[in-house]
Formats: C-alpha cells, structure tokens, sequence
C-alpha cells in the first residue's frame, strides 16, 4: 500500500495538489432562525383531556409532506392514534419550510380522524447538541429547534423530543448541563405554548451523553429559567433505560424506576414514553432497538408498564426497526393495557364484593334483623291491602 502511494504522489506534481484544508478552517454555515410574533401564531388546540386512554403510535415518515403522517398511523390499525416524526431534515441543518397550506391540510386530516394534537411528539434531529462545546454546532442546533418549535407550534402540537445533549471532548458535565438549559431557556423563550421533552438516553460508556441518569435531567431542568421550566418535560425510552441499568423488565422493577424518577425529577415531569425493546444488554449503555419481544428485554417489560395506570394519556410511540411489524406490536400494547384495565375491574368488583361480605359476616344480626323486619314489613302492606287475598289466591 505505502510502494503504491508513493507512485501516486510521483504522477501527481506537488504544484497541483490542492493545499490541505484543515477541518476546523473550512467556513461552516450556520443557519439563523428569524422569530415570529407570538401574536400571530394561530390560536392552539385546547389541551387533551385526560380521559384514561391509550395513545399508541410509532415514528412515521413525512415523504410527500406533514399531513401525510395522519394517513400513516390511521393505516397501522385501529389502535393507532399517536404519533413521532422528524418535523424536517434529520440529517440536515437546512430548515424545511412549511407552507401555511400544508398546517391546514394537517389540521383538517388530524380533526377528521379525531386525533389529539397532544398524542402527536416530534423528535428532533440527531444532529442537534444543545450542550456542545463548538459555538457553530451549538448557533445551528438552537435555530434548528427554534425552527422546528415553531412549525410546531403553527401545527397546533405542543411537545418536542429531544436528547438532551453530549459532553464535548474539553468540557465538563456540568459545564455541558448548563450550555443545555440556556439553550433550552432560549428556544422556549423564543416560542410561546410549546414543551421541551428531554428523552432519557442509554448514556456512554464514558458518560458523555447526558440523560442516562435521571439527575441529569434534574439538573438541566433545575437551571432553566424559572419563567419558562413548566415547558419542560421527560419522555423515558425503555430501551434507553434498560441499556443505562435501570430494571424495567418486571412491574416490580417499573415500579421502582418510577419511584426513583419522582423523587429525583417529579412524575409531574413524565409525559411521554418510547417503546423499544434492545438489541444490547442491560446497563450496556449502547443506544440500539429491536422489535418488541425481540430484544434483550422482552414483552415481560411491555405488559407491565401498559399496566400502569401511568401510561394512559401519554403517548406512547416505538421507534422499533421493522415498520412491517408496527401493526401487531401497537395491538400487542393496547391488548395488555386493555387486559390490565379488565383484570383491574374485575379485581375492584371481587373486592366490592368481599367486602359486602365481610360486613355481613361481621354485622350479620344486625343485618339480619333488618331483612327480617323488610320482610314482615311488606308483608303487613299485603295484608291490608284489600286485593291482597285475591293476589295470594
Ligand atoms: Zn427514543
């Protein structure tokens, strides 16, 4: 290889060679997000009611435009009624630009399909690092939000999904961590109604990408400005969870991770789930999914978190590798959150119940005397009234 080099640099003269342009010197564009008015941003949808449902969904492309995910997740059955999407480019700085034509056709398809504004959670791009080291990075990813933050506040939807942010080679966590929440102040400030969603992340093996751990969201959350922190919220990805360490294989095991996460950042803060299972072990710290049931996880993990009662009214959205197995995975997960409401319902009539009947027992004179008395009382009624040897006869 090196003999062959060496002939190649003979042929080519040094004079033709173009000078080597170092990475760092090449000019890098940065992209410049111009503000909208709040005043002139059409009016938002009311928030969703909670009303105990389920909202399953998955990541859904938007080739051929927004308003084409309505039709996408409407077409992955019946029990479809969430969604995730990349609002542009996720490879790109470029903002997308969304004609006022294209929010109305989404509106339209979301209204007739009865579907909520609040079931709907944008990811933004992976390319984006609000805690990076690097100003033209850090510049383009704020705009690229703010950009995004605004269509989506124009479509009417409410929650944006974002990994919170990596620790740059020369910088410190903490540093990192308050880079995240100035950014986070300054979209948010930027944009009226809408919610940051920090999703939790599988972490790095050498801890650099915040968000494994729950007390790294405490502390971005905690550094946000205090005018706009109610606009930021959580999202727990299982498989990021399961790849962090976390337990979440057993409701036993949900259970404590929930309880971790209220007394570090607040159930208050939970507002969204993704749903994967791994293709990596437990406490692997690497970020990979693989289909529900498929993975190092298992549908032991899934059957009992749709059993809490957490997860009605939150979006629930996979983000699993085959789209052709979406349908049965989102009606595997309503099935075991319907299971769990009737196994809940009929537990709560046995104990209705039981009840009843431990009064009975424990107050079973007094109880008795009362039938006794209804009895003879009714009885009496008959008698006098003056039809009532006809009735008996
Ligand atoms: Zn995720």
């Amino acid at each position: 290889m090196a003999k062959r080099a060496a002939v190649k640099d003979e042929k080519k003269p040094a004079a033709k060679r173009k000078p080597a342009v170092k990475k760092s010197d090449k000019p890098r564009p940065t992209y410049h997000t111009t503000d909208i008015d709040p005043a002139t941003y059409p009016p938002m949808p009311p928030p969703r009611v909670p009303d105990n449902s389920m909202l399953i969904g998955a990541h859904v492309g938007i080739s051929g435009g927004i308003p084409t995910i309505v039709e996408r997740l409407t077409s992955l059955g019946e029990h479809c009624n969430a969604a995730a999407l990349f609002v542009g480019s996720s490879r790109s700085w470029k903002p997308r630009k969304i004609e006022d034509k294209e929010i109305d056709e989404f509106k339209e398809a979301m209204d007739s399909n009865n579907i909520s504004y609040d079931a709907i959670l944008p990811h933004a791009p992976y390319i984006c690092n609000l805690g990076s080291l690097d100003p033209v990075t850090y510049r383009n990813s704020v705009e690229r939000v703010v950009k995004d933050l605004q269509t989506i506040r124009r479509l009417g939807v409410r929650l944006y999904n974002i990994h919170p942010g990596t620790v740059n080679k020369g910088a410190t966590k903490p540093e990192t961590v308050t880079r995240v929440a100035e950014a986070v102040t300054e979209v948010l400030g930027r944009v009226p109604d809408v919610i940051m969603v920090l999703e939790t992340t599988s972490g790095s093996k050498y801890d650099t990408k915040l968000g494994g751990c729950f007390e790294d969201m405490a502390d971005i959350i905690k550094e946000v400005d205090p005018s706009v922190r109610d606009r930021v919220k959580v999202c727990i990805d299982t498989q990021h969870s399961h790849a962090w360490g976390h337990s979440v294989q057993t409701k036993e095991g949900w259970l404590g991770v929930l309880s971790a996460f209220d007394s570090i950042v607040g159930l208050d803060r939970l507002c969204a789930f993704h749903i994967n299972d791994s293709l990596t072990e437990k406490a692997s710290r690497v970020d990979k999914h693989a289909p529900l049931g498929g993975g190092t996880i298992g549908w032991g993990c899934f059957e009992a978190l749709m059993s809490l009662d957490i997860c009605r009214d939150k979006p629930l959205i996979i983000e699993t590798p085959d789209p052709s197995r979406w349908p049965r995975e989102i009606e595997a997960l309503h099935g075991f959150g319907e299971i769990a409401s009737l196994r809940a319902a009929v537990e709560r009539d046995s104990a209705v119940k039981a009840e009843g009947g431990l009064v009975s027992l424990t107050e079973g004179e007094a109880e008795g005397e009362g039938d006794v008395v209804d009895i003879e009382d009714s009885a009496v009624e008959i008698s006098e009234d003056p039809d009532a040897e006809n009735l008996l006869a």
